[in-house]
């Protein structure tokens, strides 16, 4: 539906503060695209809500008219997520970003879902309380956003993803009705739960205005990089520190050609081959005895090099590379696009995975980059589509189909935190069979319009 201008004052006097409501091309091109390749699409209007009742009032109003809504926090998704694909009404929720209440006997905190991962994380410090996840957009991926996603990242292998600590939330459903899911209490067996339901549910099913989550204590921390001849001694020795050692708290994979790339954007002089850089969490002596058990293991690998690094410079340093990777290849291939794979594989089909990844860009004639979240099965592939390449776009699409198709058939998935967005909506059906119906309906319950989020997660609500 286009909006009219009676459609816009109605929102308005919904509001109330004119100056949260917006149809300047800037703010609605500004809240057009995420961070991935997929098409910018314009909002016709832009809101800053403040409250439940806020967004209840909007999304009432909205479901009567048939216009559609999507949620929006950071804006750093890779999949598409938050594009307002069919125009109607942007909720810019990166205003509400109060801390509500720490519990910190519980060792819980109530948040908004605006509240940006590390700011939260900076707070929690004071309190000798963190909160794991750890994105590598952790600067600007909200807490609204993560759930959304059902996010994770480096220490996902130890702590779990957010879905594992959201105990309990406030969302306002597509029609309207203000609805709190879960509570306080770390376990429960009390009717369905809606609460993991809604995690992940990428803002098709309801708008979250508040977060409960359960947190942990801050460790020592121990750091280490173990370096490789080649990718199948690397992917050897992450399956055996999965299947022998203690749980590291994260193993990046980083190869050969991505450290060449972050040596080029950085400066730094790292071995270009494949490395793993990982990090170990407890005691001080518990982390350190860790990491040196998976030293040896890395050994038995036959890893060319392992450093273990204590203090925070050195861990600092052990881990600079890794942060730049994704950068690296974002600065350096500015005249490409990019698809940013994100399969999980069961531990065991680690080092097949990696060689169907590079196997498959020689058969597609396209470059690509594998590093990542490795702990936990999950591998990243970055693959380069250069934009003056009019065949680029179908080549890695292609090679994306053949690699995730193989993270189905051995039982993976096609997505471990990125979520399904646009991008991974063709894998559906091959990896959910006759239960993607089932999530249908669950949707055309909560959402009987199709007005929230169109075109995320399924093809047929777009
Ligand atoms: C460099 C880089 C590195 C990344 N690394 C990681 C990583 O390590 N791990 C990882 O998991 N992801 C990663 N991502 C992807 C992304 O940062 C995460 O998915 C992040 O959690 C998205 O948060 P956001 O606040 O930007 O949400 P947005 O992108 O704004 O929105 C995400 C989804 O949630 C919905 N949404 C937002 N807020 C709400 C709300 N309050 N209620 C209901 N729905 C809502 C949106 O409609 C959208 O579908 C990375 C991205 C980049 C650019």
């Amino acid at each position: 539906m286009v909006m009219e201008r009676q459609d816009l004052d109605e929102l308005a006097a919904l509001i109330g503060d004119v100056e949260r409501v917006s149809v300047s091309a800037a703010d609605r091109e500004a809240h057009s695209r995420d961070e991935s390749f997929h098409e910018a699409c314009l909002p016709d209007v832009v809101i800053w809500p403040e409250s439940a009742e806020e967004i209840g009032r909007v999304l009432r109003w909205a479901n009567q008219r048939r216009v559609h809504v999507t949620p929006w926090s950071g804006g750093s998704s890779l999949e598409g997520n938050p594009i307002p694909t069919r125009g109607g009404v942007l909720l810019a929720l990166y205003r509400l970003n109060r801390v509500l209440e720490l519990r910190e006997a519980d060792l819980q905190v109530r948040v908004q879902p605006g509240i940006v991962y590390d700011d939260l994380n900076k707070r929690l410090a004071r309190h000798g309380l963190f909160f794991p996840p750890a994105p590598a957009s952790s600067d600007v991926a909200t807490i609204g956003g993560m759930v959304a996603n059902n996010s994770s990242g480096m220490h996902a292998v130890k702590y779990g993803v957010t879905r594992d600590y959201v105990l309990a939330l406030k969302v306002v459903l597509p029609t309207g009705e203000i609805i709190h899911t879960g509570s306080r209490a770390l376990k429960s067996a009390s009717g369905y739960d809606l609460t993991r339901l809604l995690v992940g549910s990428e803002g098709t099913l309801g708008v979250i205005t508040e977060v409960t989550l359960r947190l942990r204590i801050v460790p020592e921390k121990v750091a280490a990089v173990a370096v490789f001849a080649s990718p199948a001694e690397a992917a050897q020795a992450i399956y055996d520190i999965n299947r022998y050692a203690p749980t590291p708290a994260g193993i990046e994979w980083m190869d050969q050609h991505i450290v060449a790339l972050v040596n080029r954007w950085t400066g730094m002089s790292l071995p270009e081959v494949p490395m793993l850089v990982m990090e170990f969490h407890g005691t001080l002596e518990g982390a350190r005895a860790e990491a040196e058990f998976v030293g040896e293991i890395c050994h038995d690998c036959e890893c060319v090099s392992f450093e273990i690094g204590h203090s925070r410079a050195e861990r600092e340093r052990l881990w600079a590379g890794r942060r730049e990777a994704h950068n690296a290849v974002k600065q350096l291939h500015n005249d490409c696009d990019l698809v940013i794979g994100d399969i999980v594989v069961p531990i065991s089909c680690y080092p097949e995975a990696v060689e169907r990844i590079y196997a498959a860009g020689q058969a597609h004639d396209i470059a690509v980059y594998t590093f990542g979240h490795a702990g936990d099965g999950n591998l990243h592939f970055e693959v380069l589509m250069p934009k003056d390449d009019p065949n680029a776009h179908q080549r890695g699409e292609a090679l994306n189909t053949e690699v995730v198709n193989y993270a189905i058939s051995v039982g993976g998935t096609a997505t471990g935190e990125h979520g399904v967005g646009i991008g991974k909506r063709r894998f559906m059906a091959a990896e959910h069979g006759a239960s993607l119906e089932l999530m249908k309906r669950i949707k055309r319950l909560l959402d009987p319009n199709g007005i929230l989020n169109p075109g995320k997660i399924f093809e047929e609500f777009d």
